[in-house]
């Protein structure tokens, strides 16, 4: 129809123009009255026709606009998102979606559209105007800009989207077309997962395939003592911590969950700067994989077993000290016996030599001197066993007298001068207090005991040379010294020789009697007594005991 017309139109026109080229007169001649009118009439049919054609195709096109505007209308709304058109230079909103007024909790679009983009942020958070025109700009600039933000609600409520910004043409003009994802629960997960990570008790550390760490939490922080150095592998130094730890490490690479037997760590071991904190820990490592199945990083969960650890070793110390102690009472009675045993026989032996009837006087008199010394042996030792139990009993009472250090130092001087002499050796004592200031207040008997015990020793393991005994105050302490040119004593004994039964543990010691409970006693003495007991000795020159007490005047004057 439309066809037709426009044939028909151009078919008039063509007579019209034809008509128009010729004079009037040879109009008249050509067409009648009659025809001319009927032309007229069909130009005039014609007319009409093609307007009413013109207003049909307006229509049409008014609805197709109006169709194309409800298509871009729905899909604008049908967006999850929402979107808004601002203008590109002032940054108004022009235009928002259905979604837009759910998300930012509107009712009423034009309210909406009167905010500025500053009204729906958290303005007070810090996304205000000067970001969002920084954020403009870029998208300005570069045609694209996509970032996380900070929205508002209505009612004030703040939430997380993400935002991106695209310079498009609408209608001929530039805008900027603004699409706002609500990326809320993502971020809460992603908020759970850095508390799970954050706050866990057990230390976590993510690394690279290499090794290298890229992120820690703060229980890894708290124990190692520090963050693992730029250059510290966890693999190269996992490698070298234990045999088949590097089988293990090729493990992870392949992807495994791997758990590691107990390792030791110390960061001061790889760079001295660092704290040096020794720790025990338990590691189980599994693999984070990229899209394509490819293991990308680590997380190692480490777990603090430094005290599990101790205890063990605690543990296996108290064993290997008890099972010292159950050899070294067993080998104590073994000497005891024959501690015992030797002096016994010489009391039963010589009592029966003196029942002879041939005895001169002299004889006689050798032989209870021989049962005398034997007898004084064994009380000796019998004391000593009732003194250590007593101690180990908790049974052994401190009690506390007027002592004249001097006097004591002085009687112990005499008794053992001739015995030393006898040996050829000298003895010498220093009293460095005047007398009126030597009376303290101490356990006189306890006292008397631990000297006489180191004297007797120091007497006992010389052969040749000095014994020097005495005291020096120092810090309110007195300082006991006894000294000899003995034997002295291996480097490694030094520590032993002040636990119980030690001499019998010797095993090279020289052939001296002795119960071996003399320095243990001495040392469960002084302690009671407030104070220490330590030596210095080096073989074949000599030994250097010394212990201390508190110096307590006890205010006599004499
Ligand atoms: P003992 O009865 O064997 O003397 P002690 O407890 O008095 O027992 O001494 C323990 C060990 O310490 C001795 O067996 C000896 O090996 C060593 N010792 C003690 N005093 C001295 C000393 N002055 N010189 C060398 N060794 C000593």
């Amino acid at each position: 129809m439309e066809k037709d017309n426009k044939t028909e139109a151009a078919i008039l026109r063509k007579k019209a123009e034809d008509l128009l080229k010729l004079e009037p007169s040879e109009t008249d001649s050509k067409f009648s009255h009659a025809e001319m009118r009927e032309l007229i009439r069909e130009f005039a049919v014609c007319q009409i026709g093609l307007e009413s054609e013109n207003k049909e195709l307006l229509l049409a096109k008014e609805q197709a606009e109006t169709e194309r505007e409800r298509t871009y209308r729905e899909i604008f709304d049908a967006s999850n998102d929402t979107l808004f058109v601002q203008d590109i230079v002032t940054g108004a909103i022009l235009d928002v979606n259905k979604t837009g007024l759910k998300m930012y909790g509107y009712s009423d679009k034009q309210e909406l559209l009167k905010c500025s983009i500053e009204n729906i942020s958290a303005s007070e958070e810090g996304y205000n105007e000067e970001k969002i025109k920084e954020m403009n700009q870029k998208a300005i600039d570069s045609d694209y800009n996509l970032f996380e933000w900070r929205a508002k609600k209505k009612d004030g409520n703040v939430f997380w989207v993400q935002v991106s910004l695209k310079k498009v043409k609408i209608g001929g003009k530039n805008r900027i077309l603004t699409s706002v994802h609500d990326i809320t629960e993502q971020k809460s997960a992603e908020g759970i997962l850095q508390d799970i990570i954050e706050k866990n008790p057990m230390s976590i550390q993510i690394v690279d395939t290499e090794g290298f760490t890229l992120k820690v939490n703060p229980a890894h922080t708290a124990l190692f003592g520090s963050v693992p150095p730029p250059d510290f592998s966890i693999f190269n130094d996992f490698q070298l911590k234990q045999q088949g730890f590097g089988e293990l490490i090729e493990r992870i690479k392949n992807g495994e969950i791997v758990h590691f037997p107990d390792a030791y760590y110390n960061a001061h071991d790889l760079n001295p700067e660092l704290p040096d904190v020794p720790v025990w820990i338990l590691t189980v490592v599994f693999p984070l994989f990229d899209n394509y199945g490819k293991p990308e990083r680590f997380v190692f969960m480490h777990k603090n077993i430094t005290d599990r650890k101790l205890g063990e070793q605690e543990l296996i110390i108290a064993k290997e000290h008890a099972e010292e102690c159950d050899r070294l009472k067993s080998a104590f009675l073994a000497n005891m016996s024959h501690e015992i045993r030797t002096p016994m026989n010489g009391i039963l032996g010589f009592t029966d030599l003196l029942k002879g009837h041939n005895l001169t006087g002299e004889e006689q008199n050798k032989y209870i001197g021989i049962i005398e010394k034997s007898g004084a042996r064994l009380l000796n030792i019998i004391n000593d066993i009732i003194d250590i139990s007593k101690i180990e009993s908790g049974q052994m009472e401190v009690s506390i007298t007027e002592t004249n250090i001097n006097g004591q130092i002085e009687y112990i001087y005499a008794f053992f001068k001739s015995e030393a002499e006898a040996k050829g050796m000298q003895i010498n004592f220093q009293n460095t207090l005047p007398l009126n200031e030597a009376f303290i207040k101490t356990d006189r008997e306890k006292f008397y005991s631990i000297l006489t015990n180191l004297v007797k020793n120091a007497i006992k393991y010389t052969m040749s040379g000095t014994v020097e005994f005495g005291y020096n105050l120092k810090n309110n302490y007195l300082e006991f010294f006894v000294k000899d040119t003995g034997i002295g004593i291996a480097k490694d004994r030094l520590k032993a020789i002040f636990e119980r039964f030690v001499q019998a543990d010797i095993a090279d010691r020289q052939a001296l009697q002795g119960s071996g409970l003399g320095l243990a006693i001495a040392k469960a003495y002084i302690e009671m007594l407030g104070g220490t007991i330590w030596v210095e000795s080096e073989e074949g020159i000599g030994s250097m005991f010394y212990f201390t007490i508190p110096y307590i005047p006890s205010r006599q004057v004499h």
